[in-house]
């Protein structure tokens, strides 16, 4: 079986490794490279205590287990398991916090300041109390789409870089393949994971996705010494260090819940404010910014994943934000349906809130 993935961010790096493992011939395009859309600047903390619904945190977590079986697969280099500190609530609400991911089987412990202290002793002022989630990790976003791309070519996969997908063609009610500029590159089945790019190929077939317009700014200092272990969630920041001795932080406050439409200061001054909020929780190390990039986010407009078949037949998409999170569970499900392999009930249920079908009337 033929099959094109267009976008070889780390969705479309994972449904190609998983398709490659299944037996399929997969050509991957991308106009652009590997991890070069929202992947490359994504923050790349990987949890399933952020979350919109119980459904939602199942996806969640059952992702974070499916990092687990990829690893038995292919070297995972880039994903570590961290544990996350999250003090980003207080008092009641941090209670709160912890009973409701408790009672949904997560595991969390609250510490109080000696504890925090003790686990992130470079942390000035640390907080009375806060959850720490030991299961959460964090990837190195775009090291981790170019190992799946790289364990989907050493499967056989071929990579088509540089080139726009400007169409699905259609013979009939079924997919026949990609349209780009030079030609059709032909395909039995056709799987979608531009991220926001996404929104137009769909289009063009009478599949309907609507997206929330929501830009993120990362920002990556200069080196410094080891300070930080875990993945830490301060109130209105998050940030961690990655092995280059790397701060690694969004600009903006609380970013997962962050509803921005539109970046109207300049990239750099919200890099500045947010290495001046970092500078006073790590004071024992000289920060600098060294980079600042902006992506837009692939956030549907009810912000749930997109996942399944869609329009004609052989057609299939895989849009989402908290993508890093969400990837190696994504690639299983989107894999098995390209592939007409049959889902567990299990699976079945996790799948479907998020089928395309609720945006198509
Ligand atoms: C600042 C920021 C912080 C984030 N933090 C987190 C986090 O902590 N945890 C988490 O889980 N998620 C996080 N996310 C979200 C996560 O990064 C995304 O959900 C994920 O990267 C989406 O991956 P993707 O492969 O779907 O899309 P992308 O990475 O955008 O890849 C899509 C690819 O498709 C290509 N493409 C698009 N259209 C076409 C076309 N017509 N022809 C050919 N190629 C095309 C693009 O060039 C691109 O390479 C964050 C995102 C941002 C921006």
């Amino acid at each position: 079986m033929k099959v094109v993935v267009v976008g070889a961010g780390v969705i479309g790096a994972s449904v190609a490794c998983q398709l490659a493992r299944g037996g399929a011939q997969v050509t991957v395009i991308d106009a652009a490279g590997v991890a070069a859309g929202a992947t490359g600047r994504s923050f790349g903390w990987i949890n399933a205590s952020f979350h919109a619904d119980a459904a939602h945190y199942r996806l969640r977590a059952e992702s974070m287990a499916a990092y687990h079986r990829l690893a038995e697969q292919m070297d995972l280099a880039p994903v570590r398991w961290t544990g996350c500190l999250c003090w980003e609530e207080t008092g009641a609400a941090l209670d709160r916090q912890a009973a409701d991911l408790q009672a949904l089987g997560y595991g969390v412990e609250i510490i109080d300041r000696v504890e925090f202290a003790a686990r992130e002793p470079h942390v000035a002022d640390p907080p009375e109390r806060a959850l720490a989630f030991a299961a959460e990790g964090v990837a190195e976003t775009a090291p981790l789409a170019q190992a799946l791309i790289d364990a989907a070519t050493g499967l056989g996969a071929r990579l088509v870089l540089g080139v726009h997908a400007l169409g699905i063609e259609t013979r009939g009610d079924t997919v026949s393949g990609v349209r780009i500029a030079q030609g059709v590159i032909p395909a039995d089945r056709v799987v979608i994971c531009g991220g926001t790019g996404s929104v137009g190929l769909l289009d063009g077939v009478g599949v309907a996705l609507p997206m929330l317009q929501r830009p993120g700014l990362l920002l990556r200092s200069a080196p410094v010494a080891p300070v930080l272990s875990h993945v830490m969630v301060a109130p209105g920041q998050e940030f961690r260090q990655d092995p280059t001795g790397r701060i690694i932080a969004p600009t903006s406050p609380n970013h997962q819940s962050d509803s921005t439409e539109h970046v109207t200061e300049r990239p750099d001054l919200l890099a500045d404010t947010a290495m001046a909020r970092l500078q006073v929780m790590l004071p024992e190390v000289a920060l600098r910014w060294e980079q600042v990039s902006q992506a837009m986010r692939p956030v549907p407009q009810d912000g749930l994943p997109v996942l399944g078949p869609c329009g004609p037949q052989g057609l299939h998409m895989a849009v989402m934000h908290s993508g890093i999170t969400l990837a190696p569970l994504a690639g299983e499900l989107v894999a098995a349906g390209v592939l007409d392999q049959p889902l567990s009930n299990h699976q079945s249920d996790m799948i479907a809130p998020y089928a395309p079908q609720r945006f198509q009337r």
